[in-house]
C-alpha cells in the first residue's frame, strides 16, 4: 500500500489506526478509501465557559468528532473524564464507525466529551457544564445528522439536559437527538438490559456453531455490573451454568453453579451494588484475577479493558471467550490466546447489543411510538444473531480470526457506502 499511513503518539489512536490499515490492507481496500476512511469528516473543538459555585468563572474543553457518516447519521458516547482529548475522541469515533457497521444500524460513528473530574463539580456545575456543551455542538448535532449517546461519567441526566437545551434552542422538542434518555422521558424499555443480553447471546450462538450445548455449558463472568449482570442472567435462564462471577471485592466461585438471580438480588440490595458477602451452599471465594483462569467453557469478562494481558494470557482455560467489556483484551493478551486456539467474539460484536439499543430508541422517538420490552428484545435477538452468524461465516470463509473478520465485515459495509455516495466536492 502506498499511501502515508496516519500514526499517532496517542495510544488509543495508534491502534485504531493500526487496526484499520491491517484490515485495508489484508481486504485490498482501494488506495482512495483507506485515505478517506483513515481520516475523520468533522473535528469541533469548543471552549465552555462555566461559572462555578464559588462566582468564579472556570473555562473546559469540549470536543466531537464525526468519523465518517457514509451509513447515516454519527452515533456515539459522550464522556466526562480528565483525560478527554481530541486524539481519544476520534479513536472512539472510528471504532463507533466500525461498531455500527457491523451491528448493520444505519449510524456512521461519533464520539465526545468534556474535560473535566466529575468526582471535583457539584451537580449544578455539571448541569451548566452540560448544557454549554450542548448550545456549542447544536450546529452539529441532530437525528439524522449526529445522534451523541451516555458515555463514561455521564447517563439519563446528562441526556435530558442535553435535549432540553438544544429543544429551548430550536423551539421545538427534539427527543431523537440523544439516546439513554431515562424511559420516563422519551428513553426506551429493554435498554437497561440490552448490551448483557447482546453478549449472552453470542455466547449462545458460539456454542451453537461448535456445537456445545447451551445446557450445562460452564461459564465465568468477571464484573457484575450492568453489562455483567445481564449477561450472568440471560445464560443462566437458559441453562447455562454460571460457575463464577466476580466484582471489585473478588470473585465467587461455585462449581455447581451459581443461583444468579438470587447474586443479583444480594448485590442490588448491597449499598454499593457489590457482592461482598455473598454465600450459597458451595460458594468458594477467589481472588477476581483468578476467575479468568477457572477450567470454564466460556469466559465472558465485562469489567475493564486490558483484563487479560501478556502477563496473565498463559493461564487462561476457557476455550471460548466472549468480550463484554470494551478491550479487556491487549494485543499481547490475544496474541497468546490465538496460539491457544481460544475462539474470541470481539467487543465491536459481543457488545454492540448497546448501539443496537440505542438505535431502537431513535427509531421509537422518531415515530413517537414506543414499544413494549418484548418486541424489544425480539427485535434485539435477531439482529444479534444474524450479526454473529455474518462474522462466523465470514471468518470460516476468509480463514481469519473472529476479531479480523469482524473489522472486514464492518469496513467493507462502510466502503461500499462511501463507494455508492461518493466524494463530492
Ligand atoms: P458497571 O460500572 O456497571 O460495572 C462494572 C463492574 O465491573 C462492576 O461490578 C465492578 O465492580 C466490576 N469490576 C471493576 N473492576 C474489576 C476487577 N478488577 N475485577 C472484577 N470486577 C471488576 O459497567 P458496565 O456498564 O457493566 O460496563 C462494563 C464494560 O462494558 C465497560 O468496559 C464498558 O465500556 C463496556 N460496555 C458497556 C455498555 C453498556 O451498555 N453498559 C455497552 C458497551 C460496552
Amino acid at each position: 500500500m502506498s499511501v502515508v499511513k496516519r500514526t499517532s503518539t496517542n495510544v488509543l489512536l495508534d491502534i485504531a489506526l493500526k487496526n484499520f490499515y491491517g484490515a485495508a490492507e489484508e481486504m485490498g481496500l482501494e488506495e482512495e478509501l483507506v485515505e478517506i476512511l483513515s481520516h475523520s469528516d468533522r473535528k469541533l473543538a469548543v471552549s465552555i465557559p462555566v461559572i462555578m459555585d464559588d462566582g468564579t468563572t472556570k473555562v473546559f474543553n469540549g470536543f466531537r468528532i464525526q468519523h465518517n457518516s457514509a451509513l447515516g447519521p454519527n452515533k456515539g458516547g459522550l464522556r466526562f473524564h480528565p483525560e478527554v482529548c481530541m486524539d481519544e475522541c476520534e479513536a472512539l469515533a472510528m471504532l463507533m464507525t466500525w461498531k455500527c457497521s457491523l451491528a448493520g444500524i444505519p449510524y456512521g460513528g461519533g464520539k465526545g466529551g468534556v474535560e473535566c473530574n466529575p468526582l471535583e463539580l457539584s451537580k449544578g456545575e455539571k448541569e451548566r457544564i452540560t448544557r454549554g456543551l450542548a448550545a456549542r455542538i447544536e450546529p452539529l448535532v441532530g437525528a439524522w445528522t449526529d445522534v451523541p449517546a451516555p458515555d463514561v461519567n455521564t447517563g439519563g441526566q446528562e441526556m435530558i439536559w442535553l435535549m432540553d437545551t438544544i429543544s429551548k434552542m430550536r423551539g421545538h422538542l427534539e427527543p431523537a437527538i440523544f439516546t439513554g434518555k431515562p424511559i420516563s422521558l422519551c428513553g426506551s424499555k429493554g435498554r437497561t438490559q440490552a448490551t448483557g443480553v447482546g453478549v449472552a447471546t453470542c455466547a449462545m450462538e458460539l456454542l451453537k456453531v461448535v456445537g456445545k450445548e447451551v445446557k450445562g455449558a460452564t461459564v465465568a463472568v468477571q464484573g457484575f455490573g450492568n453489562v455483567g449482570t445481564f449477561t450472568a442472567l440471560t445464560l443462566h435462564e437458559h441453562g447455562a451454568k454460571i460457575v463464577a462471577v466476580s466484582d471489585i471485592t473478588g470473585a465467587y466461585y461455585a462449581p455447581e453453579g451459581l443461583d444468579i438471580p438470587k447474586a443479583i438480588a444480594f448485590a442490588n440490595a448491597h449499598p454499593k451494588k457489590l457482592l461482598e458477602g455473598f454465600t450459597q451452599p458451595g460458594v468458594k471465594k477467589l481472588d477476581g484475577e483468578e476467575l479468568l483462569f477457572l477450567p470454564v467453557d466460556v469466559l465472558c469478562p465485562c469489567a475493564l479493558e486490558g483484563a487479560i494481558n501478556g502477563k496473565n494470557g498463559e493461564k487462561v482455560q476457557a476455550k471460548y471467550i466472549v468480550e463484554g467489556a470494551n478491550g479487556p483484551i491487549t494485543p499481547e493478551g490475544d496474541e497468546i490466546l490465538s496460539k491457544k486456539n481460544v475462539i474470541i467474539v470481539p467487543d465491536f460484536l459481543a457488545n454492540s447489543g448497546g448501539v443496537v439499543g440505542s438505535y431502537f430508541e431513535w427509531c421509537q422517538d422518531l415515530g413517537g411510538f414506543f414499544w413494549t420490552e418484548e418486541e424489544y428484545l425480539k427485535r434485539l435477538h435477531i439482529i444479534m444473531t444474524d450479526n454473529f452468524k455474518r462474522v462466523w461465516d465470514y471468518a470460516s470463509e476468509k480463514n481469519v480470526k473472529m476479531r479480523r473478520a469482524a473489522f472486514m465485515v464492518a469496513i467493507q459495509r462502510v466502503a461500499d457506502a462511501v463507494r455508492l455516495r461518493g466524494t463530492f466536492l
